[in-house]
């Protein structure tokens, strides 16, 4: 069965990591994707392997705090495949610092990325959506958003921010036909993390009932059931790919 066949989804942040295993995983079931990235030669480099048997990628430079660069996102996506199906807000960094040491650049870099970022796709998204009469919103968060982590007071703060997001934008679209939902990963193996110290993730999988941290693949199945209709009846909901940890 595939799941979202012929339909359209725009990934930020496609070009590695979590935004490229979801992108896979669209694309493995029929979806055509948009795969957008502040960094245009990466997202054109993983859209040419990505793009075979057929698969159809389009590789979109967006930085998603560029208001005129979301839009664009969006509008490309329209052409391109007639909709906008799916959008995952998935582009994020992480600018870690205690927070007697964290700058003002520190936090505004990382709310601006996942908060301002997150609104912006979502908005115009939604408008193309409600024009559509249907879509479906994946937003990427954390379990820093839930249980809220040290050195990360900027990015566990925009993290539980997307959450309450999530949620008032689901109210406001359901009637429009648009979902609305969340993904909170916990630790999974990307460049995001692989630069973590040896005994910070020996630390962190201590606290993994499953032992072992995700691989991308793994949040990017998750993000393709909110994607497809197995969960046409799901909005405002918060997913956990956490292997147990801060359950
Ligand atoms: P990553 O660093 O491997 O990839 C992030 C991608 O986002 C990169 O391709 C980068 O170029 C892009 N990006 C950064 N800023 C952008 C911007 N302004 N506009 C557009 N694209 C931008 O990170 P990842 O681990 O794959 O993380 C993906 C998402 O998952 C992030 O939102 C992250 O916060 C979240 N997350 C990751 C983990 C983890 O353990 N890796 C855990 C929980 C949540």
């Amino acid at each position: 069965m595939r799941l979202l066949e012929g339909r359209s989804v725009v990934v930020t942040g496609g070009a590695r990591g979590i935004g490229r295993a979801i992108a896979e995983a669209c694309l493995e079931h029929g979806g055509r994707v948009v795969l957008a990235d502040v960094d245009a030669d990466a997202a054109e480099k993983t859209a040419a392997e990505l793009a075979r048997d057929g698969a159809e990628v389009l590789p979109v430079g967006c930085d998603v705090t560029a208001e005129t660069d979301v839009e664009n996102m969006v509008a490309r996506c329209a052409e391109a495949y007639g909709s906008v199906d799916v959008l995952v807000n998935n582009a994020g960094i992480t600018r870690d610092a205690t927070l007697r040491t964290m700058d003002s650049d520190q936090f505004r870099q990382v709310m601006d990325v996942h908060l301002y970022g997150t609104w912006l796709g979502t908005k115009y998204a939604s408008l193309r959506m409600r024009d559509q009469g249907h879509g479906s919103i994946i937003n990427i968060s954390s379990i820093s958003g839930k249980v809220g982590l040290p050195g990360q007071t900027n990015y566990s703060a925009a993290k539980a921010g997307i959450v309450g997001m999530t949620k008032a934008a689901a109210k406001e679209l359901a009637h429009l036909g648009v979902r609305v939902n969340a993904v909170q990963p916990g630790l999974v193996r990307t460049a995001m993390t692989e630069a973590l110290r040896p005994e910070i993730w020996q630390e962190k999988l201590a606290g993994v009932p499953m032992g072992r941290a995700a691989e991308p693949a793994e949040v990017g199945s998750v993000v393709l059931f909110l994607a497809s209709d197995l969960s046409s009846y799901m909005t405002g909901t918060v997913l956990e790919v956490t292997g147990g940890r801060h359950m």
